[in-house]
């Protein structure tokens, strides 16, 4: 398959166009139709430069290039119209799920990086139906200007991103490194580095290399239990990244970047929300420059846990709290249409086997 021009760096555009004979005018041109205008066939604007569009006729024509993009396929707000979920159609036929939320006048979208998730995590639903391919980076993009747009049409903006929809960003840590040249690049999208959060299980090299690197995005790690047992029952991919290993590479980021670390835990009824885990979840952590966000789980059809009570949870909090750790509990959202943490994917197989969502919880954004 040729690769697509929605895959190329602000610096990948201009170096290929000059290469091509064409001037830098050009290259920023090409820019500023595909990423500051979001279109998605720059063959559509009628003052293109006839040089740019002699070259890009050849090149789509001559298959060296493509302008291949997801088409949005569904996109659904939910009955508190905070939450919408959109579908996107990759042109292999795959889908992916983008969720657009409003909280207070801020507006977050949640990026899927994956088709399906290698990761296996037994309560997540795109963990449930395993691993369809890593999202290339203009797949990964595609997904910020499908909410772009529909902000737009609102006479709102959007600001903040997170990594937290299908898959496991750090699994696919080029793809996932390039959309984010693309979509901060000042002169594109523009979102702020600091505006952007990553979200992974644990994948030690990948938050090694986050940390070497020094990119300046937010960082989050999934944890949902405090020993290497508890952890390996719901986390599969625990087994290759043990805690103490997690743990390391967890200070190392802190060292090296002066950056905090936002702590994720699902809390699951009588698996992992007693106040003896609150404990050792706060030992586990001693030392770091940590944020703990709890997040009620949002139930799944291959898993049969429930959320925690709300006692249950608060008390966790307080525990947290009083230990020294920054901690919040997480919103509930988009309950009705499937587009809670976890729940991605869910509503396909819901309907597959025959269930409804009802009773289903979602939370997405920190209190
Ligand atoms: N793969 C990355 C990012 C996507 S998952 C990761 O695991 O961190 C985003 C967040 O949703 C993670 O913190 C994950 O643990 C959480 N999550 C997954 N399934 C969930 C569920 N059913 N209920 C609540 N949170 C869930
Ligand atoms: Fe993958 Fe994250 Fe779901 Fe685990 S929680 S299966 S890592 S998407």
């Amino acid at each position: 398959m040729p690769p697509s021009l929605h895959d190329l760096t602000f610096d990948q555009v201009t170096r290929l166009l000059t290469e091509e004979g064409l001037r830098p005018a050009h290259a920023k041109t090409l820019w500023n139709t595909l990423q500051y205008r979001s279109m998605t066939d720059p063959l559509a604007r009628p003052d293109l430069a006839p040089p740019l569009r002699r070259w890009l006729e050849q090149a789509l024509s001559g298959g060296a290039w493509t302008l291949d993009t997801p088409a949005v396929t569904s996109d659904v707000p939910s009955s508190d119209g905070l939450t919408r979920k959109a579908l996107l159609k990759l042109t292999d036929a795959q889908e992916i799920e983008t969720v657009i939320m409003g909280y207070e006048g801020r507006h977050t979208a949640c990026i899927s990086t994956q088709a399906g998730c290698a990761m296996g995590c037994v309560f997540c639903a795109t963990g449930q139906m395993g691993f369809v391919r890593h999202l290339r980076p203009g797949e990964i993009v595609a997904q910020v200007h499908h909410a772009r747009r529909v902000l737009a049409d609102e006479g709102k903006h959007l600001r903040n991103l997170v990594f937290m929809g299908m898959g496991e960003p750090l699994h696919n840590y080029d793809a996932v490194m390039t959309a984010l040249d693309i979509i901060t690049h000042t002169s594109g999208i523009n979102i702020g580095p600091s505006k952007v959060s990553i979200s992974t299980v644990g994948v030690v090299p990948g938050i090694r290399r986050l940390a070497e690197e020094g990119r300046p995005y937010n960082l989050a790690v999934s944890l949902h239990a405090a020993s290497d047992e508890e952890r390996g029952a719901i986390v599969p991919a625990n087994a290759k990244w043990p805690l103490a290993e997690l743990l390391d590479a967890c200070r190392e980021y802190n060292a090296r970047t002066g950056r905090r670390i936002f702590f994720a835990w699902t809390l699951i009824a009588g698996v992992n929300d007693s106040p003896e885990h609150a404990r050792r979840v706060a030992a586990l952590l001693h030392g770091l420059d940590a944020h703990v966000n709890l997040i009620p789980l949002n139930r799944t059809p291959g898993y049969a846990g429930e959320e925690s009570a709300d006692e249950a949870a608060d008390e966790f909090h307080r525990i947290l709290q009083s230990a020294g750790f920054p901690c919040t509990i997480r919103q509930r959202r988009g309950i009705d249409v499937a587009a809670g943490c976890g729940q991605l994917r869910a509503e396909k197989q819901r309907s597959r086997a025959g269930r409804t969502a009802a009773g289903a919880s979602s939370a997405l954004l920190p209190a």
